[in-house]
């Protein structure tokens, strides 16, 4: 008789967190646990959380919620909390929600595994959230095989998240990251390439290398094998890897020697996240963000005049504690400089551990609501201007699948660019190139037909 059962995961946040998810659903193999998409056949559910901002924190309360009444029918029932709120609350969790039986913070979800089996065996609660300064990456980060294995990656079987560092020692005061998830650790660059050709091998086409402030990789930890640009060099030599992508950079540290890497790394995008937070510089000295918006503005000049092609995107908060209608007056001159082609914006909320919590002049919800619809409509108007210089050029994409479930021949891909293209066509495979004839611009994507 199988002893297999079933896992639910469910992941909020970032691309950390949706790896992270990855690196936990292999390893409960291990314990004989297979993933489901259906909550109601789950033997354990894994939330796998984010506090980095309030609205994420709240929908994690309102999933425990919920499992607290799918626990009440079904007592065996093993309710795990990992990630960021695990890590904040830790002691805390349980105490308050006695539905969770496992709190596992960011560096202890490789003990996944132990503590599930001490949970069966004893059906006690574990609380695993120790954050340790010589914390290691460990060398060997399970990933599901490509397009074999049924479950929430299989959205994208030809492109892989491959985490090479972990943790932050840059304190920006509205953040709670070196607090949830440590002090910045890299992971070793052999380990990284080795877990790179093992994708290239399973037809992996395309790889994001992922941590918190990737462009000090290498800064605090022995890596065997140099920094950032040196990793992205030996990256882009493994046969079969198409397109390197990273995230998420921060401007302060971005050398000249990485931009350079843009021009002469073929494979890695002409797409770039850097995250600016303000317009102000004021704002930036009390985010301490370490750069002012004119240095800021030097480098993205830069990268452009290596790279006009280069698309750019950004991260802003609005309301930050003391924000001016100066303030915000100068972060939309600054959409209008760059012309980003996206922005990832949000209005300010406090967060425990976060030092600007304590911050007086806190903005009101009110005027945060005002300025954060005036950004976004703006950024809106500014993508569809740039979308349609796309509109009757001929632009490569590598198809990641179909883009509708009723109509067989819609299909979605992204270009190096990071462009979503919709497009229709008939006998395609997700992890093609294919030339796409762009007729159409949308806010958020591009319309088009195969070109041939
Ligand atoms: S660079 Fe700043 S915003 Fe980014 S993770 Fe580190 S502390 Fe947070």
């Amino acid at each position: 008789m199988s002893t297999e059962k079933l896992v639910y995961i469910e992941t909020f946040g970032c691309q950390m967190n949706e790896r992270d998810s990855e690196i936990m659903e292999q390893l409960l193999r291990q314990v004989d646990y297979l993933p489901t998409r259906e909550l109601s056949r789950a033997d354990l559910v894994v939330v796998n959380t984010c506090s980095i901002r309030a609205k994420a924190e709240q929908k994690v309360y309102s999933l425990l919620g919920r499992l607290k009444k799918i626990k009440d029918g079904k007592p065996g029932l093993i309710i795990t909390v990992a990630g960021c709120v695990a890590q904040q609350e830790g002691e805390r969790l349980p105490a308050r929600m006695p539905q969770v039986d496992i709190v596992v913070g960011t560096q202890n979800i490789y003990r996944l595994p132990s503590l599930i089996k001490e949970v069966e065996a004893k059906r006690c609660s574990r609380v695993a959230v120790d954050l340790s300064p010589s914390f290691v990456i460990p060398r060997h980060l399970p990933s599901p095989p490509g397009a074999v294995v049924a479950s929430a990656s299989e959205k994208r079987p030809f492109k892989k998240f491959v985490t090479i560092m972990q943790g932050c020692n840059n304190f920006c005061t509205y953040c709670v990251v070196p607090h949830t998830r440590g002090r910045e650790v890299s992971r070793d660059m052999d380990d990284i390439l080795s877990e790179i050709q093992d994708l290239a091998g399973q037809g992996i086409k395309e790889v994001t290398l992922l941590g918190q402030n990737v462009n000090s990789y290498g800064k605090t930890s022995d890596t065997a094998g140099g920094r950032f640009p040196e990793l992205l060099r030996k990256v882009a030599e493994i046969d079969g890897i198409q397109r390197i992508r990273f995230t998420t950079s921060h401007p302060k540290d971005l050398s000249d020697e990485l931009m350079r890497c843009f021009v002469e790394v073929d494979k890695l995008c002409p797409s770039f996240h850097l995250p600016v937070q303000s317009g102000s510089n004021r704002v930036l000295k009390m985010m301490n963000r370490r750069y002012t918006i004119e240095s800021y503005l030097d480098k993205v000049e830069a990268l452009r005049k290596m790279l006009p092609e280069i698309s750019l995107t950004t991260d802003i908060i609005v309301g930050f504690p003391g924000e001016t209608d100066e303030d915000f007056s100068a972060t939309m001159e600054l959409l209008e400089q760059v012309r980003y082609h996206g922005a990832f914006s949000f209005k300010y909320s406090d967060r425990p551990l976060a030092k600007s919590t304590d911050f007086a002049d806190k903005v009101p919800e009110d005027v945060k609501s005002a300025r954060l619809a005036r950004l976004q409509d703006r950024q809106d108007q500014i993508n569809l201007e740039l979308h349609q210089q796309h509109v009757g050029s001929c632009l490569t994409v590598m198809v990641e699948g179909r883009s509708s479930k009723t109509s067989r021949g819609q299909w979605s891909g992204r270009t190096d660019t990071n462009h979503v293209v919709n497009f229709t066509a008939e006998g395609l495979q997700a992890g093609q190139m294919v030339k796409i004839r762009i007729e159409e611009a949308c806010l958020h994507s591009l319309r088009g037909s195969l070109a041939d």
